[in-house]
């Protein structure tokens, strides 16, 4: 067993090679006894000729000891040349045998080889009276580190972690990169209490964050890791992988960074998350994803100013899956950054047919923030639609400021200087210090909606809406209360100044269509935009549903 994974013991078959060797050894020891033969007349011959006394052997035996020597070099040729080819088959044989098991990054056992090793040792299981458990670890995030650090920083980084795995993996256990980022582990186990295979889960979820330093950065990563074991119910290498698979989604779906073991009812769970990446991609591939606005209102005048954009997912078979649940796995996939401009592209088409005194705000998630072409792709994207810089309002959340001030500082900077707004969303949620707050030039700070709710009942949240207000007035950020559901909320907002709002008392988010009927009713529709028909019949259903 090496530090990092076990290697096979098997042995390449050397028959054929053994036969080869024979063959040739044959040939150089017929030659020697032909010679020995031949020789043994000849050379008498030729000493006694030398002596004087005897005539020289004749020309025909001359010739015969001649093919003698050339053939015995020959074979003794041919020999060295079938050593060395059978040398070098016989590396290869191993680098192919070692290819086939292995992963070539880090040395590891690869996934065919950690499964036929689970099933050898399920099916001995019953001779030892025991178990064997399969940890399925899975690093989190990891595509982002990839793309942000670059893939040899990458590659170190899964070197790294399969070395520090193997450091703490028991004597017995078994360690392989099954692909990617997932790395899975096998360990005999007695199948009495957990205690042993969970604290070996714990040191490893501890263990492998340490931070590793890349580009001059400490970026720790950490693992999500699934445990299952093998019974009288599991007896194959498929279906153990699979419910330490199923473990480890669950793992992630409720925080990452830890490890679960596997219960039969978690399955249902993983197959509405199949469901719903495997829904995400194909949305993407039919424009599924749409945008519907939120009104956004100055309390003062009572003036509509803009929407917000919220994206809305336009699928029979997905209906009530809202944003809350498709964008972070969108994020998860790395597919949120197609999603949003996906939306955004469609909403800068349809605010163009709105009056140009109306906003646009739309929502970014902190994974697009990650990629430093950010503000030039979404530029690009307001000149491709023709779209005023000026009508765009960016939300981006506390959480955003959490990895990379520098970049997002930058990114800010480079957006407002084309004229683009950048709100900070569900303020006061996140962790941002007043010092960030006061170097970074937000425009307007959007206090989250949880605490507006609790305006209703004048308790501490309503506290907390009035510090944020009086903050935002004292860094000359104007703020929006979200979320503004009743007449009561409204009504304690009504007593601080400059104060935009939104939420559903001033409407439920609605499509495009609905969006030009309200404003051709308010006289709000650009000039040469014609009015527009109500939305057709097939179509409104389905939104009517989205809305509910
Ligand atoms: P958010 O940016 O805080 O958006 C406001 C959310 O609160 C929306 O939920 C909206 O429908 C809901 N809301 C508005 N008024 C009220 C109210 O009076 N009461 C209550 N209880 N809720 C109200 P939605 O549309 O489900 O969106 C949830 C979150 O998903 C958004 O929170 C935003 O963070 C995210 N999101 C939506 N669209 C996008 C998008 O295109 N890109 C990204 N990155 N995130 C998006
Ligand atoms: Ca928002
Ligand atoms: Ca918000």
């Amino acid at each position: 067993m090496t530090g990092m994974g076990r290697q096979s013991s098997r042995k390449p078959d050397r028959k054929v090679s053994a036969d080869r060797d024979v063959v040739a050894l044959g040939i150089a020891a017929a030659a020697i006894i032909m010679f020995v033969g031949t020789g043994g007349t000849v050379l008498p011959q030729i000493m006694r000729s030398w002596a004087g006394v005897g005539s020289g052997p004749s020309s025909l035996l001359i010739n015969a000891v001649l093919l003698n020597i050339a053939l015995i070099i020959f074979g003794w040729r041919r020999y060295k040349e079938l050593l060395g080819e059978i040398d070098e088959r016989r590396q290869a044989e191993e680098l192919a045998r070692e290819l086939a098991e292995t992963d070539p990054l880090t040395g590891c056992l690869n996934r065919r080889s950690i499964a036929d090793e689970a099933d050898r040792l399920i099916a001995r299981q019953h001779e030892v009276d025991g178990s064997v458990a399969f940890l399925m670890i899975d690093l989190d995030n990891f595509k982002q580190v990839n793309d942000y650090y670059g893939h040899s920083n990458g590659d170190r980084l899964l070197t790294t972690v399969a070395e520090r795995i193997g450091a703490l993996l028991p004597r017995d256990g078994i360690l392989a990169r099954l692909g990617g980022d997932e790395f899975a582990c096998l360990i005999p186990w007695n199948g009495t209490g957990e205690d042993s295979v969970s604290t070996f889960a714990a040191r490893l979820v501890e263990k492998v964050s340490t931070p590793v330093w890349m580009d001059d950065h400490p970026v720790e990563i950490t693992v999500s890791i699934g445990i299952a074991h093998s019974d009288e119910e599991v007896t194959s290498s498929t279906t153990l992988m699979h419910n330490a698979d199923v473990a480890m989604y669950h793992a992630k779906k409720i925080g990452k960074n830890r490890c679960c073991w596997f219960e039969p009812s978690l399955e249902n769970a993983l197959r509405l998350r199949q469901k719903l990446e495997q829904g995400i991609r194909r949305g993407l591939e039919r424009d599924e994803f749409i945008p519907f606005y939120e009104q956004q209102v100055d309390l003062k005048s009572g003036r509509l100013t803009g929407f917000e954009m919220l994206a809305r997912w336009d699928n029979p078979d997905m209906l009530g899956t809202g944003p809350a649940a498709f964008i972070p796995v969108a994020e998860e996939m790395g597919l949120i950054a197609d999603l949003s401009f996906q939306v955004i592209g469609k909403a800068l088409d349809d605010a163009k047919d709105w009056d140009p005194s109306l906003t646009l705000s739309v929502n970014i998630s902190p994974f697009q923030l990650r990629d430093p072409w950010f503000s030039q792709k979404l530029l690009k994207l307001l000149v491709e639609h023709n779209f005023p810089p000026e009508r765009l309002d960016v939300e981006i959340t506390e959480n955003a400021l959490l990895e990379n001030v520098g970049l997002v500082r930058s990114m800010i900077a480079s957006l407002r200087n084309q004229g683009v707004r950048i709100s900070l969303d569900d303020f006061g949620t996140g962790y941002s210090s007043l010092a960030q707050l006061r170097s970074l030039p937000f425009d307007r700070l959007k206090i989250d909606r949880s605490f507006v709710s609790e305006l209703r009942e004048d308790g501490s949240g309503a506290k907390i809406v009035d510090a944020i207000i009086r903050l935002g007035d004292g860094l000359s950020m104007p703020v929006t209360a979200e979320g503004v559901e009743d007449e009561i909320i409204l009504d304690a907002l009504r007593r601080f100044e400059h104060l935009k709002a939104q939420g559903y008392h001033f409407g439920r988010p609605e499509p495009a269509s609905a969006v030009r009927s309200r404003l051709a009713a308010l006289g709000l529709l650009a000039v040469n935009t014609d009015i527009e028909a109500p939305a057709t019949e097939t179509a409104e259903p389905q939104i009517r549903r989205m809305q509910a």
